[in-house]
């Protein structure tokens, strides 16, 4: 069995020299100590957290208690040993703590993290997402008084951390925030919630962020508050809300998701309207990119789990690995882990240069929208062909690849489905906006890279980017003030800008590897463009060129320059 020590090595940071070289490549600031960290992460996620998922998502999911030991009426939700020790070890090892106080290390470290743990387990990473969306709301827009209540309690790293939830989705309308329905009443000096939250994870966390309408605010998403809702009142007893029923879900069986109705909950306020809805995207779009760094991770664990068995399993009389189907087949799995690995990265490095530079926020915004979408569609595809290199076995709950499938459909749908990112890429990739711009002069200035004299190598790849970027150009020309013709080709347009962008940062990752001496980069690009961006070719005769590099591909060897033709 391909188990997570088998086909992650024991390390998921180890194993993954994509991921070693990209921080190498682009996070200069990366200390030996980060390195460090992210080793002994991916060592604990390949081995504890791997074990507890599968133990948790076969054996023991949460479960809501809904009456004490004397028959009261409480809610609460049990989860089994192994799931909480893992999710309390997760903020010991500093996966949301590190961002914050005095000696902060860049948001991009933790998204690693991320990517790491999603390899292992989603149902721990999406309550980490939720923590560390509260704590950045928090620590860059909540008042004083009310970040330095707070944030303390999310941030510490001594296995006390209290955890946080986002509780945006209401039963009328998760995408259409606007219609919330739930009411902010001030009382005294304080304020009380009630209200029906239809989708909340972490559901027992200790601190949420959730909308609501003040008594007389306009209505739409321009009279929403956004407000702090403690687990416990101001003295100390359980807050006013209550966890109706856990959602049964086709996957994140370990992740508690429930209802929550608030029933007069003590409430802090956050932001008042009209600001409500902009604080909460603040923490969406942080969301967003973990959600970028968990498809792209749990690619890659699905990628490691069908090279594993391909490379061990016989039929026919040869290995699985040997045939050329299955080779394209894992290729194309292969250029689609780098790829995603490229673009849920590049959000996050936008994420950290907006924090200094808050005119980068249009481009942070449009890089994230087009990670999120393209890394949460090819979740679902990639994961879907490791079951079919497993076979029957791939199908089995004995083997990671069942609850992979399940858990990665989920990432097309919280924090925004395809279509709400693609009225996000409209808002802003319009004609004449800043975010357009900065997705031109981004690619403009990887096409206008120093080549290696042109070689021909990059001339294919580089080719399909250019074509990308005309074809977005054409397409915002013909949305341009035209909102009818935009909702048509929205998604369109995102498609293109996405694999665009992957392309070229394909692109730029290759032409640094080049200069090492290392075409391999530059193999996946020239595959990428040419399966993402190119029109179906005639049939050749002869090797594919996944097929001809095969080996240094699926087993990131390099491939020694000048790259044969
Ligand atoms: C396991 C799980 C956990 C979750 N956890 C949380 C949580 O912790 N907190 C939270 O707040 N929510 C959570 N959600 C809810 C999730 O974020 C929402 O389901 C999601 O945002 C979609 O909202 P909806 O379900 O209301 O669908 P809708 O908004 O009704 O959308 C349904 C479909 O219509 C499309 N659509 C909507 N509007 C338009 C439009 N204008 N143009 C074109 N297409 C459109 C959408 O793209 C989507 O495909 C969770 C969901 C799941 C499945």
């Amino acid at each position: 069995m391909a188990d997570g020590n088998g086909a992650l090595g024991g390390n998921a940071y180890r194993a993954d020299r994509n991921l070693q070289a990209l921080l190498r490549r682009s996070a200069p600031w990366l200390t030996e100590g980060d390195a460090e960290r992210l080793d002994g992460f991916g060592g604990w996620v390949a081995t504890a957290v791997d074990e507890q998922a599968d133990y948790t998502n076969r054996f023991a999911p949460p479960v809501l208690e809904t009456l004490d030991e004397d028959g009261h009426p409480r809610t609460a939700v049990r989860h089994n040993p192994l799931y909480s020790a893992a999710h309390r070890e997760v903020y010991e090892r500093g996966i949301v703590g590190l961002n914050h106080g005095a000696a902060r290390r860049p948001y991009t470290l933790t998204f690693a993290m991320g990517y790491l743990l999603a390899q292992s387990d989603i149902s721990i990473h999406c309550p980490v997402t939720l923590t560390g969306a509260v704590a950045h709301v928090l620590d860059r827009f909540a008042p004083e008084p009310v970040r330095n209540a707070y944030l303390p309690r999310l941030v510490r790293t001594d296995g006390k951390a209290v955890t946080g939830g986002t509780w945006v989705t209401e039963k009328q309308g998760g995408s259409d925030v606007g219609a919330t329905r739930t009411a902010a009443r001030r009382i005294n000096d304080g304020i009380q919630l009630s209200g029906l939250k239809w989708f909340a994870s972490n559901v027992d966390g200790g601190i949420a962020l959730t909308l609501a309408r003040p008594e007389g605010a306009a209505d739409g998403g321009a009279g929403l508050g956004l407000y702090l809702v403690p687990a416990r009142a101001p003295d100390g007893a359980p807050n006013r809300y209550r966890i109706r029923r856990l959602k049964d879900k086709l996957g994140t069986h370990g992740l508690a998701t429930g209802e929550i109705e608030l029933e007069d909950a003590h409430a802090v306020e956050v932001a008042p309207p009209p600001d409500g809805l902009k604080t909460m995207m603040a923490a969406l779009g942080y969301s967003r990119i973990h959600n970028a760094m968990a498809s792209a991770g749990i690619q890659r664990r699905a990628f490691a789990e069908a090279l594993a068995h391909a490379e061990t399993r016989e039929a026919f009389g040869h290995r699985l690995a040997a045939y050329p189907m299955v080779q394209d087949q894992l290729v194309e799995m292969q250029v689609r882990v780098e790829a995603s690995v490229a673009l849920a990265f590049a959000a996050a490095r936008a994420f950290d240069e907006a924090q200094k530079t808050p005119a980068e926020q249009p481009w942070m915004r449009l890089v994230t929208a087009l990670a999120k979408y393209l890394t949460a569609a090819w979740a679902i595809t990639t994961t879907s062909r490791a079951i079919e290199i497993l076979g029957g076995n791939g199908y089995t709950e004995e083997y990671p690849t069942a609850r992979l499938y399940r858990d990665a459909q989920v990432l097309t749908v919280w924090e925004g489905p395809p279509n709400i990112q693609a009225l996000e890429v409209l808002r802003l990739a319009g004609a004449d906006s800043p975010g357009l711009a900065a997705f031109h002069a981004r690619l403009d200035a990887i096409l206008n890279l120093p080549f290696a004299a042109n070689h021909s190598a990059f001339v294919r790849a580089r080719a399909l980017v250019f074509q990308a970027r005309r074809e977005v150009a054409a397409l915002t020309a013909l949305i341009r003030d035209d909102q009818a013709e935009a909702q048509r080709q929205a998604h369109r347009l995102m498609d293109r800008m996405a694999k665009g962008l992957a392309a070229a940062l394909l692109v730029e990752e290759a032409a640094t590897d080049w200069g090492t001496g290392d075409a391999r980069k530059a193999v996946v690009a020239r595959l990428f463009a040419g399966q993402e961006l190119a029109a179906p070719e005639p049939p050749k005769p002869g090797e594919s060129e996944g097929q001809r590099f095969f080996r240094p591909l699926a087993r990131y060897e390099r491939i020694e320059t000048p790259h044969p033709d």
